[in-house]
């Protein structure tokens, strides 16, 4: 009896150590990305919605985003030690949201610095409160260890960080899908990680100011990327159309809007109609297109 309880208490403990990788692709040499799935943010979601990556250097490693939850980091690490045993340097959150920022604490032991836009700590001080308890609730037991971790470094404009062989250039922005933007540029591979100022085959999510991140839609069809990494779906080639298309979506919501405004549609109708002839073209999009007029729509009412 002593023996098995033993046993089972030894089970338990390498059950914990060993957390299973997540799948992840080599896009390119060095790149690691982790393809999240197309889930809603909310109840029932599993905490890996959002792209992950990592990217190795001849001197160390830098994580880019670490998931939705402290289990899903552990898995992300988990992934990262099955190709390289060289240092954890830096862990970069594109931006404050949940999805892409709770897997930090797997990476607290490593001592990297974590990277993030100069905005970022007050975002997540401001939002930590409602942050644990919302996904506490919709992950339950899967959100176990979870915490906010916030940045120790941080993106004014510009930042370069070398990983020997490689520089990655940091970029942030001015409000645009959220407050806290960051993109990530590697200079061997040309590969841009635009966080979610990129969402593709997903239904773009406004949490900033739409007209902000229209213009840095057009800052970032000018850096020349080979690739692009979104903040969701896949990775792709032709970033000028994944980018357009985004354009299109967003510049159709605004229009629609205004003329929802200018008719003297509430809201509620508005949530109906504005970009309506998006539909079809775009994962989940009765839910996120809802929220978008509900997050535009009374700051345009001010025109
Ligand atoms: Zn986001």
């Amino acid at each position: 009896m002593r023996l098995f309880a033993t046993l089972f208490a030894l089970l338990l403990i390498s059950a914990h150590v060993q957390a299973e990788a997540l799948p992840v692709t080599e896009i390119s040499p060095g790149i690691y990305v982790h393809q999240g799935v197309h889930e809603d943010l909310s109840e029932g979601y599993r905490g890996d919605i959002c792209n992950v990556s990592f990217i190795v250097g001849s001197k160390g490693i830098a994580v880019i985003d670490t998931g939705g939850s402290f289990k899903i980091g552990q898995q992300l690490h988990e992934a990262v030690r099955k190709v390289s045993s060289l240092p954890i340097l830096y862990v970069i959150n594109t931006h404050v949201h949940p999805d892409h920022i709770f897997g930090n604490a797997a990476f607290v032991q490593d001592k990297p610095a974590f990277v993030g836009h100069s905005k970022l700590a007050d975002a997540m001080e401001l939002r930590k409160e409602t942050y644990l308890r919302i996904n506490n609730n919709w992950l339950g037991a899967d959100f176990a260890g979870s915490e906010i971790v916030k940045p120790t470094l941080t993106v004014q404009d510009k930042l370069e960080l070398n990983l020997g062989g490689r520089k990655l250039e940091l970029t942030a922005y001015p409000t645009a899908h959220t407050n806290t933007d960051v993109t990530v540029l590697d200079s061997k591979t040309a590969t841009l990680w635009t966080g979610d100022l990129l969402f593709v085959e997903r239904t773009p999510s406004i949490d900033g100011d739409l007209k902000g991140w229209l213009a840095v839609i057009d800052q970032l069809k000018a850096v020349p990327a080979q690739q692009i990494v979104p903040g969701h779906g896949a990775v792709v080639k032709d970033g000028k159309t994944a980018l357009n298309n985004e354009q299109r979506y967003l510049s159709t919501l605004l229009n629609d809007i205004r003329a929802s405004i200018k008719k003297g549609e509430v809201m509620e109708k508005s949530m109906e109609t504005a970009a309506a002839s998006e539909k079809g073209k775009w994962v989940l999009f009765d839910i996120v297109n809802r929220r978008n007029v509900n997050t535009v729509y009374p700051g345009l009412e001010w025109e």
